[in-house]
């Protein structure tokens, strides 16, 4: 089967076709960097990583676009709350951003370019637009775009012109023409950054940037744009306007979407207060545990998360790891007809959740093999298709060292089991458990009250 991914633009899964033979460009919607990225944001950076280290696995040259918004109404905001300079905020952020990222293994993209560093690149494709009759200066100082100027408004979201509906945004600015017009560029107000501009001072709108950094970046038509769930309408709606209203060409071939992150049933972010900080997370588990439970379900579903998940996943993970870390040599042949099956439903709109499912048939074939040539070559191809997903990259040690990898319950288990050993008199299996616990940092305590335990 060939590659093919949903595509939110024809609602269907398509063969992906790149413009350029074995090239392809793309262009993903990063971070407004006003706070600390929460797990939300990894779910929708790790869909789009997956897609990355896919398509280099399967021989193409990536030129791939991840932009920073580092100017926008929240990064003013929360500089004023934090007495701060808006700079230093950004900066500050972008560091933990990618400290976050590093950790939790993003492939770096080909270009990180920032929104406040492509504001005459912005200033010129408006005044291209205001030339072109899709927008205008109005009254109030601001520039709008003249949605009904764009007859295919609405085809990636499916929505018709005359069916949407502005609500409160109506009340952002009176001197619009239309409600359903969007601002790329507002005049600036008292103690807000501001930039020159054929209109005076002000600030681009936000969807603008993205138009102009895939432009520079990757040219007026490209293969492949992404972005979180929320980001599909307005967002990208309007990107394809701007964008493909100045060029007049097609914008992007494909455009995917992750699913949304829910946290007991509603979507994590940080208005509604509900999100779990990457920082804290890492404090308690190896980052690839979180990589785990983000690849094990499909990138397009929705994920609800509790606190039950990264201790499944944590479990999970280190059964793969246990099967690696009990290979002696390993092989340099790969199974072909693993390997086979994985590209298969990797090609299958990045299935994920099988792919998982094909590491842990791996798994089993080396828990059971006898034959250590086999198993080598098991081994090699958990190690080499684990690679594709992220996985498995840690040395076993550290990883089994990182915190306790054992649910309480399954260390109440083995000591159950040892004390039953040590009242028939089997101290070898008694020693065999408490070595095993040790070597995943469980320390075994034994009093005249009984056995306790602590972590390492
Ligand atoms: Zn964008």
């Amino acid at each position: 089967m060939a590659l093919r991914f949903y595509n939110s633009l024809t609602n269907k899964k398509e063969d992906f076709i790149p413009i350029h033979e074995g090239e392809v460009g793309m262009y993903v919607c990063g971070m407004t960097v006003y706070d600390s990225c929460h797990l939300g944001h990894a779910r929708a950076m790790m869909a789009f990583d997956i897609l990355v280290r896919y398509l280099k696995n399967q021989g193409y040259k990536v030129n791939f676009i991840r932009n920073i918004t580092d100017v926008d109404d929240k990064i003013i905001e929360r500089a004023i709350q934090n007495n701060e300079l808006i700079s230093d905020l950004t900066q500050r952020t972008i560091s933990s951003m990618h400290e976050d990222f590093l950790k939790l293994g993003l492939e770096l993209p080909t270009a990180e370019p920032r929104a406040t560093d492509h504001i005459s690149g912005m200033v010129e494709m408006i005044q291209d637009l205001i030339e072109k009759g899709h927008a205008y200066h109005s009254s109030g100082g601001d520039v709008f775009f003249a949605v009904r100027t764009f007859p295919e408004y609405g085809k990636l979201s499916n929505k018709n012109i005359d069916d949407l509906n502005p609500g409160s945004r109506i009340a952002e600015d009176e001197s619009k023409q239309d409600p359903l017009d969007f601002v790329l560029w507002k005049s600036a107000k008292e103690g807000e950054p501001s930039w020159d501009s054929p209109w005076g001072k002000g600030r681009p709108g936000w969807h603008i940037e993205c138009s102009v950094m895939s432009l520079k970046n990757l040219g007026e038509h490209f293969d492949i744009h992404g972005g979180g769930p929320d980001l599909l309408f307005p967002h990208h709606e309007n990107e394809i306007a701007q964008s493909e209203c100045s060029s007049g060409k097609q914008f992007a071939n494909y455009w995917l979407h992750s699913g949304l992150l829910k946290i007991n049933g509603e979507k994590m972010s940080k208005s509604l207060g509900n999100f779990a900080m990457l920082k804290d997370l890492f404090v308690s588990y190896h980052p690839e545990v979180l990589r785990y439970y983000l690849v094990s379900s499909h990138y397009r579903s929705s994920l609800n998360f509790d606190n039950a998940s990264l201790d499944q996943a944590r479990s999970a993970l280190a059964r793969l790891y246990q099967a690696l870390a009990s290979v002696e040599g390993m092989g340099h042949e790969l199974d072909q007809d693993m390997m086979k099956q994985f590209s298969e439903v990797m090609n299958d709109d990045l299935n994920t959740p099988e792919a998982l499912s094909i590491l842990f048939q791996l798994a089993k074939l080396i828990n059971n093999s006898s034959d250590s040539a086999q198993t080598a070559k098991y081994a090699a191809t958990l190690k080499e298709l684990s690679g594709v997903l992220g996985l498995l990259q840690d040395d076993p040690k550290v990883f089994f060292q990182f915190g306790s990898l054992l649910l309480d319950e399954e260390i109440e288990q083995q000591i159950a089991l040892r004390n039953k050993a040590r009242d028939t008199k089997d101290f070898q299996t008694a020693d065999q458990i408490r070595e095993s616990l040790l070597k995943q940092g469980i320390i075994l305590d034994d009093s005249s009250e009984g056995t306790t335990w602590k972590k390492s």
